[in-house]
């Protein structure tokens, strides 16, 4: 094996919020870390795009703060011109809810993790395929090629790609943690991102549960992701479960062909994006958790602290204060 590319204190696989937390946090503690990610820009599920100069949010829409931890992490970030408050939800708009604002990056959900790997080591592009434990180095490979190596590692990728990485690797997990691991099981989820030629006109932005195959339907030109007029249109879960293998071409005609009355402005394109793990059936309060098979491994994300960008966000506080512990 060559020697790898560069080296960091701390390997971060995943340039989501919670990589980029545990990232950052460790920065704050003098630890240096370099993060890899398999995607063209950091966000994960936190993701954004322009197709024709009008820009979508595409995955997470919208994010609430209820732990302490993360309000005060929301007001740093609304301080720093990041993020701000798209609508208030309550009960009226979503029944059973409690009134708490609906938070949003500005310009699009993107600018929260472009903000947080700033002075960061990002290296995007790279698919981690292997882990390898030597000594007192772990190295990540893609392929046979090392691409970093550090004396810890935050493993911060969707379950089922995390037991894919494992399995590759040298050191299997014990079969409690491969059990732990099983267990946890993803709703997939489509959405459509749809030009329109004159503002969508719903009320605040935004529609829940329109018809039977949509979930929720998103004004980015309402929450000033896009300057054009254009809509995301997220199917239900079992929408997509059950169409998951058929043609992108026909879920996304049928999507937009069963929003389109309901829009003011008429759709003039529409581009489908399929999420494999949108929403986890299952989650931990344990924040993250240390590998038992190796030494100084990591295992963090969203689901390891109640899913959503909140639990990514805790989940990354977690890793890094568990890297800490090891050191
Ligand atoms: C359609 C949709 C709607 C959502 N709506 C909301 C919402 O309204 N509110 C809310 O709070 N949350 C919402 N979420 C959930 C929220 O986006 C996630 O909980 C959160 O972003 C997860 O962050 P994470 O860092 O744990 O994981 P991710 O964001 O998935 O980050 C993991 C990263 O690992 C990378 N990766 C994976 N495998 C490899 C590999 N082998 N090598 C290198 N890199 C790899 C991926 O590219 C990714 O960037 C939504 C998600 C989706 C998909």
């Amino acid at each position: 094996m060559s020697e790898p590319a560069d080296s960091a204190d701390v390997i971060v696989v995943g340039a989501g919020m919670a990589g980029l937390t545990a990232a950052r946090e460790l920065k704050q503690a003098g630890v240096s870390t370099l993060i890899v990610d398999k995607g063209r820009a950091p966000g994960g599920r936190m993701a954004t795009r322009t197709i024709n100069g009008a820009r979508f949010d595409h995955g997470a829409q919208h994010f609430s703060a209820r732990s302490a931890e993360f309000r005060s992490k929301a007001a740093e970030l609304q301080d720093a011109g990041v993020v701000r408050s798209w609508y208030e939800a309550d009960s009226r708009t979503t029944p059973g809810l409690r009134r708490e604002p609906r938070l949003v990056g500005v310009g699009g959900m993107r600018r929260i993790p472009e903000h947080l790997a700033d002075g960061l080591d990002v290296r995007m592009s790279i698919t981690i395929d292997r882990l390898h434990w030597d000594g007192s180095e772990i190295i990540a490979l893609a392929g046979n090629t090392p691409i970093a190596r550090g004396s810890a590692i935050i493993l911060t990728l969707p379950v089922p790609q995390l037991i894919n990485l494992l399995g590759a690797s040298d050191t299997q997990p014990s079969t409690a943690t491969r059990d732990h691991l099983g267990a946890v099981s993803y709703n997939p989820s489509f959405a459509v991102m749809a030009t329109l030629d004159a503002p969508g006109g719903l009320q605040d932005g935004h529609l829940a549960g329109p018809t039977q195959d949509v979930a929720w339907i998103a004004d980015n030109q309402h929450k000033g992701t896009s300057e054009l007029p254009a809509v995301t249109i997220h199917s239900t879960a079992d929408y997509a479960a059950a169409h998951l293998d058929a043609d992108r071409d026909q879920w996304t005609d049928h999507l937009a062909n069963q929003v389109a009355p309901i829009l003011e402005g008429r759709i003039i394109d529409a581009v489908g994006h399929r999420w494999m793990y949108a929403e986890p059936r299952t989650t931990f309060d344990s924040g993250a958790i240390a590998l038992d098979s190796a030494p100084r491994t990591v295992l963090a994300g969203e689901v390891f602290a109640g899913a959503k960008v909140e639990g990514a966000f805790l989940s990354g506080l977690a890793a890094a204060g568990a890297v800490l512990e090891m050191q």
